[in-house]
């Protein structure tokens, strides 16, 4: 395997903002999916308030989640267009490719991200 270059290529920024903006699409809907069963009307007589308490705090967890996430791709997209991408936001060297692959929207490189 050759050594990876230091800066990422074009091509490859292009990749992960298709990427992210792919995931970005993806966690919106299911976002909107949580926000409109939460908002669904409930019924005061049902016998299953209790069940239906506990799916509201999975779903509530489940979209903190997303929105934490959406958070951190919208983050990365702006990299993007700073064109920084790839670079960790604390210590300013580059994230390796193998991270950037698995968490295309990861802000910190690996020793920041165990430091954090
Ligand atoms: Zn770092």
């Amino acid at each position: 395997m050759p050594h990876a270059p230091p800066v990422l290529a074009a091509v490859d920024i292009a990749g992960f903002r298709a990427q992210l903006l792919e995931r970005r699409q993806a966690l919106t809907s299911r976002l909107h999916a949580i926000e409109t069963d939460l908002e669904q009307a409930r019924n005061p007589d049902d016998d299953d308030r209790a069940v239906e308490r506990n799916n509201d705090e999975v779903l509530e967890e489940l979209g903190a989640t997303g929105r934490k996430e959406l958070l951190a791709i919208e983050a990365a997209l702006d990299r993007i267009d700073r064109g920084c991408f790839g670079t960790c936001t604390r210590c300013g060297k580059p994230i390796d490719a193998a991270r950037l692959d698995a968490v295309p929207h990861a802000p910190l490189c690996r020793g920041c991200s165990k430091a954090a």
